[in-house]
C-alpha cells in the first residue's frame, strides 16, 4: 500500500456540511460532550457541548484540537493479510479459521483478545460475549488493566461491587478536596477547570495535592504534600489511625454498614504522624496538619488516579483511602466520598461489560457459579468461562511462552504501552497468529500483525461511553467511513458468525447491542442497572442524552451510592480491609534514581491521534526527563543535554529538563513516545513488570533507574516539508524525535559519530532531491553545520542544523518558514527570524498559539501580576484554560526566571 508513495488519501464519500452533532470526546475519563459540525470536506469544527453535564461547554486543548486529528494520511484503510491488501471476506475467514483451529488443537485458553478503554461499550460488549460466552475462555483483558484496575479491585474488595459512589458535583461541593497521584491540570483538564471555578466562587474550599512532583495541579493547591513515591498506603493508613485516635469514627455508620474496621485500625495502630513522616518523607507537622484538617472537615472528597493505581500495592492504596471514608461515614452524600478518576474515555464502560479478564458482564463475578449461570442463560451460550483469564502482563507472558497462540489486539498499542516493552515485542514477533484492529497504519503494534483490520475512528463510529462519574454518553458519527473501515462490534460479530455463532451475534446496529447490554444489566441484580434502556429502539438510541447510571426499568434511580449502606456484599456491609504498610524496599544496586512516569498536557497515549496535530505537538515536541538541578549538577548535565537512563528492563535516552519540580533523587518522564516517533524515548522499555497481587495492575508509575550524561558527538535539528524517514538516512542516530508542524515536520537528532557527508545526510534527512542546491555553512572549529534547501520557487524544502551541543535555533520560526512563500535566506541559515525577531518558544496557549517566551516577556516587561492580566494582554488562557496553571507558574517564578 505505501502511504509514503502517494498523496494523502481523502475520504471517498464526503460528509455533508451540517448542523452540529452531539458526541463525546475520545480522550480522558472526564467524558466531555462535544459539538462537531462537519465542514463537508472531511473535517469538522469542534466546540464544547454546553448541555453536557461533564463539561457544560468547556473543552481542554486536546478536545479543542479534535478537528485537527481527522485526516486520513496515517489511517489503515483496507484489510491486509501479511503486507498485502486483502478483501474483508478473506481477512475475516482467515481470522475465524485460525482461531477455530487453534481452539480445536490447543483449547479455548490458547487464544486471547487484548482490547482497550478506547473502544465503545457496544464493541466491548461483543468482544466480551464472544470470548467468555462462546469461545469459553476469559482470556480477554484490556489496556484499562494498566490504568485503573487497582481502583476496580479496591472498589470490589470494599463495596462488593465496582461502584464509584459519588459524582463530579461532589468534588465541587466539597469543603476539602484531596487529590492523590492525580495531575488533573494536565490529565483531566476540564475537571481541573471545574474545581478551579468552584474554588474561585467559594475561596474557603481547600485543595490538598499529594504528589511527589510539583505538578501543574499545584497551582490550585492550598497545600502540596510532596510525598515519597509509593508511600500513599502509609499516609492514609496513618490517617485512619488518627481518625480512630481522635474519636472521629462515625460509630453509627460503622456499626451498621462496615465490617473489618477494627482489624484495619489495628493494622494501622503504629502509624503515628512521626512514623508516617519517616515513611513518607513529609514533615511531621505537615502530616499532622493534613490529618487534623481531613478529620474535622465533614465534606471531604478524596480523588485519585494513576499515581495511586499504577503501583505494586495499588489495591491497598485504594483500600487505605476508602477505609478513611468508611470509618467516618463520608460516602455517598453531597460533597464527600472516595473518587477514582479514570484515564480513558470508556474505561468505565469496559468495566460495565466485564471487559477485564477477572470480571463478568454487568458487574457480575466470574468466580461466582450462580453469576456465571445467570449470564450464560441470558446469552443462551454453549459454554461460559469457568475462571478468570490472564491479566495483561501475564497474557503477554503467555504469548511469549507459547501458551497463547492466537491473539487479537483491538484499539491499543501494547508494543509501546506495556512494561518490559522489549519482551512484549519479542512475544508478538513469536506469536503464530496476531490480528490487529487499528485506526493507524503506523501504530508500533500493527507491525507485528499477520492480519490488519481497518477500524472506524472517532467521528466515524457510533456507540456509547461511560465517564468517571457514571455518565453514559453517545459517541455519534458525523463523518462517513473512510476506505473500507468498519465498526469494531461488526468485525467481531462477523468473525463470531464465521465461527458458527451467527444467531447470537446478529445485531443490525449498535442500538441493538446496547439494548441487549441494558437488558442483561436488568437481570444481573447489581449496582450497574440500565434496564430502562433494555428495549431501546434505534430512534431512542439516536436521541439519547447523557444520563448517569443506575437507570433501572423498575424503581427509582439514585444520584449516589452507600449513604445508607446497601453494599453489594453478602451481608450488605462494606469491608474495611487492613492495609499493612510494607517497608519501602531498597532500590536495586546501581539504580539510585526513582523515575516517575506520566503524561504531558497536550498529548494522549502513544501519539497516534494527538501526534497528528501540529498545534498540540507545539506544546511539547519531544520526550524529556525532568531532573533536579542538584542531580543535574552532580551528573554534569546542562539543560537540554541528553541523559541516558538505564533500568532493569532496558534503557532510554532523553533531553534533560532541569527543574526543581522534581526532588533530588527523582526523575520524571512522559510515556507518549514510540518507535514511530522517538525510539530512544520509549519509557515502557525501562519498567519492570511488577504487578499488584490483587489487581494485576503493573507498577508503570515508577521505576528504579540509573542516570548519566549521554555524550553525543553531535546534536541536530531539521525541519522539512516531507516526513523525515529514518530508514532513508545514510546512518542511524542514537536519538531522534519526530513531530508534526503546520506545514511539515521537525526532527531533533543526536549521534554517536558525525556523518561523513553532512550535506548528503542533510539532503536525505529533509527529503531534498538531488537537484536542490543547498545554502550551507560549516565551521570545523566549532563543529557547526547548517544547510537549507529551497525549491525552484524559492520556498523552503527543509533545513538542518547541527553542532556539538543542543541546537539553539528557533523551532517556531523555522517551522513557520516552511509555509513562507519567500523566506529570508540569511535568516534561514541563522535559524531564527530576521533582525531582532524574538523566538516565541514552545506553545503554551494552544488555543491562541502563544509561546512560552512571549508570555514570559510580557510578564516581565509589562508587570503582569496574575493570569487574568496575561489573558487581557495576550488572550492566552482565556479559552480552554488548560495553560492557566503554567501561566500561573511563570508568574510565580518570575524572579527566578529573571535571575
Ligand atoms: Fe477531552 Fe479534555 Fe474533556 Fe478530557 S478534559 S474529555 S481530554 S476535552
Amino acid at each position: 500500500m505505501g502511504l509514503r508513495d502517494g498523496a494523502a488519501p481523502r475520504r471517498t464519500r464526503r460528509a455533508a456540511a451540517g448542523a452540529p452533532v452531539a458526541t463525546a470526546c475520545p480522550y480522558c475519563g472526564v467524558g466531555c460532550g462535544v459539538l462537531a459540525s462537519p465542514d463537508g470536506s472531511g473535517g469538522a469544527a469542534i466546540k464544547g457541548d454546553p448541555a453536557h453535564p461533564a463539561n457544560a461547554g468547556r473543552l481542554c486543548s486536546k478536545g479543542s484540537a479534535l478537528g485537527e486529528t481527522l485526516g486520513l494520511e496515517e489511517r489503515l484503510l483496507h484489510p491486509e493479510i501479511g503486507a498485502a491488501r486483502a478483501g474483508w471476506d478473506d481477512a475475516l475467514d482467515l481470522v475465524a479459521r485460525r482461531f477455530t483451529e487453534t481452539i480445536r488443537a490447543h483449547g479455548p485458553d490458547s487464544v486471547a483478545f487484548y482490547v482497550s478503554g478506547q473502544m465503545l461499550t457496544e464493541d466491548y460488549y461483543v468482544a466480551n460475549k464472544l470470548m467468555k460466552g462462546f469461545i469459553g475462555s476469559a482470556n480477554i483483558d484490556t489496556n484499562s488493566r494498566l490504568c485503573m484496575s487497582s481502583a476496580v479491585a479496591g472498589h470490589i474488595r470494599a463495596f462488593g461491587s465496582d461502584t464509584v459512589p459519588g459524582t463530579y458535583d461532589d468534588l465541587e461541593a466539597a469543603d476539602l478536596v484531596v487529590l492523590v497521584g492525580a495531575n488533573l491540570a494536565w490529565c483531566h483538564p476540564v475537571l481541573y477547570q471545574r474545581l478551579a471555578a468552584a474554588k474561585a466562587a467559594r475561596p474557603a474550599m481547600r485543595v490538598v495535592v499529594i504528589d511527589p512532583r510539583r505538578t501543574a495541579t499545584c497551582a490550585l493547591a492550598d497545600v502540596h504534600l510532596a510525598i515519597a513515591p509509593g508511600a500513599d498506603v502509609a499516609l492514609f493508613a496513618g490517617l485512619l489511625n488518627w481518625i480512630g485516635s481522635a474519636g472521629a469514627i462515625d460509630d453509627a455508620y460503622a456499626a451498621a454498614h462496615v465490617a473489618g474496621l477494627d482489624a484495619a485500625l489495628a493494622a494501622a495502630a503504629a502509624l503515628t504522624p512521626a512514623a508516617v513522616a519517616r515513611l513518607t518523607g513529609l514533615a511531621q507537622a505537615d502530616v499532622a496538619a493534613f490529618y487534623a484538617e481531613w478529620t474535622r472537615t465533614g465534606r471531604v472528597a478524596t480523588l485519585w488516579s494513576q499515581g495511586v493505581n499504577q503501583s505494586a500495592d495499588g489495591t491497598d492504596k485504594v483500600g487505605a483511602i476508602i477505609n478513611c471514608h468508611l470509618a467516618t461515614g463520608r460516602i455517598g452524600r453531597p460533597g464527600m466520598g472516595p473518587f477514582s478518576v479514570t484515564g480513558q474515555p470508556n474505561a468505565m464502560g469496559g468495566r460495565e461489560v466485564g471487559g477485564l479478564a477477572n470480571l463478568l458482564a454487568a458487574h457480575l463475578d466470574i468466580a461466582n457459579p450462580e453469576h456465571r449461570a445467570r449470564v450464560q442463560a441470558f446469552w443462551n451460550s454453549p459454554r461460559i468461562a469457568q475462571r478468570p483469564g490472564l491479566k495483561a502482563v501475564d497474557l503477554f507472558r503467555a504469548v511469549g511462552d507459547g501458551r497463547v497462540r492466537a491473539l487479537w489486539i483491538i484499539a491499543t498499542n501494547p508494543a509501546v504501552s506495556l512494561p518490559e516493552g522489549e519482551a512484549v515485542r519479542a512475544a508478538l514477533a513469536a506469536c503464530p497468529f496476531v490480528v490487529v484492529s487499528e485506526v493507524s497504519a503506523r501504530a508500533d503494534t500493527a507491525r507485528f500483525a499477520h492480519v490488519r483490520l481497518p477500524a472506524l475512528a472517532w467521528g466515524e463510529k457510533a456507540g456509547t461511553v461511560t465517564n468517571s462519574d457514571r455518565t453514559i454518553s453517545r459517541q455519534r458519527a458525523f463523518l462517513p467511513p473512510p476506505g473500507e473501515a468498519r465498526a469494531d462490534w461488526r468485525i467481531l460479530a462477523d468473525v463470531a458468525a464465521r465461527m458458527g455463532w451467527a444467531e447470537a451475534f446478529a445485531w443490525d446496529g449498535p442500538a441493538a447491542v446496547f439494548a441487549e447490554h441494558a437488558a442483561l444489566s436488568g437481570v444481573a441484580g447489581r449496582d450497574f442497572d440500565i434496564s430502562a434502556w433494555a428495549g431501546c429502539s434505534d430512534a431512542d438510541y439516536a436521541a439519547m442524552r447523557p444520563f448517569r447510571w443506575p437507570a433501572p426499568a423498575n424503581g427509582p434511580s439514585r444520584e449516589r451510592f452507600f449513604a445508607e449502606g446497601g453494599f453489594f456484599t453478602a451481608d450488605g456491609r462494606a469491608r474495611a480491609a487492613p492495609t499493612p504498610c510494607a517497608p519501602v524496599s531498597a532500590k536495586p544496586a546501581g539504580l539510585p534514581f526513582t523515575l516517575n512516569t506520566g503524561r504531558v498536557r497536550d498529548h494522549w497515549h502513544t501519539l497516534t491521534r494527538t501526534g497528528l496535530s501540529a498545534r498540540l505537538s507545539a506544546h511539547v515536541a519531544e520526550p524529556f526527563v525532568e531532573i533536579n538541578p542538584a542531580d543535574a549538577g552532580r551528573l554534569g548535565v546542562a539543560p537540554a543535554e541528553l541523559v541516558e537512563l538505564r533500568g532493569e528492563a532496558g534503557r532510554a535516552i532523553l533531553p534533560a529538563l532541569v527543574t526543581d519540580r522534581v526532588a533530588e533523587g527523582a526523575l520524571f518522564a512522559p510515556m507518549h513516545w514510540t518507535a514511530e516517533t522517538a525510539p530512544a524515548g520509549r519509557i515502557g522499555g525501562l519498567i519492570v513488570a511488577a504487578c499488584d497481587p490483587v489487581s494485576g495492575q503493573p507498577a508503570l508509575k515508577s521505576a528504579a533507574v540509573s542516570a548519566r550524561r549521554f555524550a553525543a558527538a553531535w546534536r541536530g535539528l531539521a525541519v522539512s516539508r516531507a516526513r523525515p524517514e529514518p530508514e532513508e538516512w545514510p546512518q542511524g542516530c542514537a536519538y531522534w524525535a519526530r513531530a508534526r508542524r503546520k506545514a511539515g515536520w521537525s526532527v531533533e537528532l543526536a549521534g554517536d559519530a558525525p556523518p561523513d557527508d553532512w550535506i548528503g545526510f542533510a539532503r536525505a534527512l529533509v527529503g531534498a532531491g538531488s537537484q536542490a542546491e543547498p545554502l550551507a555553512f560549516s565551521d570545523a572549529a566549532s563543529g557547526a553545520f547548517r544547510a537549507a534547501f529551497l525549491d525552484d520557487a524559492g520556498r523552503l524544502v527543509g533545513a538542518f542544523f547541527a553542532g556539538r551541543g543542543p541546537v539553539p535555533a528557533s523551532r517556531a520560526w523555522l517551522a513557520a518558514a516552511l509555509s513562507d512563500a519567500a523566506p529570508d535566506r540569511a535568516a534561514l541559515l541563522a535559524g531564527r527570524g530576521p533582525g531582532e525577531t524574538p523566538d516565541p518558544g514552545p506553545t503554551l496557549c494552544a488555543c491562541f498559539d502563544v509561546g512560552l517566551n512571549v508570555i514570559a516577556r510580557a510578564i516581565a516587561g509589562q508587570g503582569l501580576a496574575d493570569v487574568e492580566a496575561v489573558g487581557r494582554a495576550l488572550l492566552a488562557g482565556t479559552n480552554c484554560g488548560a495553560c492557566r496553571p503554567e501561566i500561573a507558574r511563570l508568574i510565580a517564578t518570575r524572579p527566578r526566571n529573571a535571575a
